[in-house]
């Protein structure tokens, strides 16, 4: 889509630091870091948010997910834990309209969520 701004950062128009790209994915640091490890993957395909899933497209998230655990163990917070989120939605915080999971690691998350 061409007015999404992570669909650019997908094609190289806006610059991102990558941390995993294959065919289908992409990972990359978040701008504004809530944790020592806060990065984004998200669908190469342009999915507005987790609303717009179904059995059609979802197994990207089984995808996803694979990918998350893999990166945990070559990046070392595997042992320590992390967390994985998606905010969908007004009320669910959502401020970029391209299905992304946000991975926080490094320090104790905390819960519930403010
Ligand atoms: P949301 O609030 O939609 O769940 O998450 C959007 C995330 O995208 C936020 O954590 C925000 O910091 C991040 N973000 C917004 N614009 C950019 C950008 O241009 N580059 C990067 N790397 N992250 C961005
Ligand atoms: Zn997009």
């Amino acid at each position: 889509m061409t007015d999404c701004l992570f669909c650019k950062i997908i094609n190289g128009e806006i610059p991102s630091q990558k941390v995993y790209e294959d065919d289908k994915i992409y990972a990359f640091n978040d701008i504004d870091p809530q944790a020592p490890v806060h990065f984004l993957v998200i669908p190469k395909e342009h999915i507005s948010s987790a609303l717009e899933l179904s059995d059609a497209n979802a197994g990207i998230v089984a995808h996803i997910f694979a990918t998350v655990a893999k990166l945990a163990r070559e990046m070392g917070f595997a042992d320590g834990g992390y967390r994985v989120v998606n905010n969908c939605g007004a009320d669910g915080g959502q401020t970029v309209g391209h299905l992304h999971f946000h991975v926080l690691a490094g320090r104790n998350i905390g819960w519930p969520p403010g």
